[in-house]
């Protein structure tokens, strides 16, 4: 559950960011003529931000690979939480047989085709 929680997370983190972003370039925009400091203070306050939005972005992505090998490793999906996993591709990339969804070994999610695997093994 929390796994899923945190999957959806990070499927909408980069929009949520964007749409703050743009929310804070319409207030900054507005201010310019009515307060300028506020502008000046937002666009300092957006530019120092990015830091941490990013670190926060890279957290959440940790803590879910963390999860998703330890379902791995328990045979479950971290997607759909139930199908059984097979390995494909030499072992190394493990494709519930429920949902189809792909993942690497660090635990990320893949969306590597079928003729893109075949590249890979022959390389
Ligand atoms: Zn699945």
């Amino acid at each position: 559950m929390v796994l899923r929680i945190l999957r959806w997370t990070n499927r909408a983190y980069a929009f949520v960011a964007l749409a703050v972003y743009m929310l804070a370039f319409v207030v900054a925009f507005v201010c310019m003529f009515s307060f300028p400091v506020g502008a000046l203070i937002l666009v300092v306050l957006g530019v120092l931000s990015l830091a941490f939005v990013a670190l926060g972005r890279d957290v959440l992505q940790a803590l879910e690979r963390w999860m998703s090998r330890r379902a791995l490793s328990q045979g479950r999906c971290p997607a759909c939480t139930t199908g059984p996993m097979s390995l494909v591709l030499q072992g190394t990339i493990q494709q519930c047989r429920g949902c189809g969804a792909k993942f690497e070994p660090d635990g990320s999610e893949t969306q590597m085709l079928e003729s893109e695997e075949a590249n890979k093994v022959a390389a």
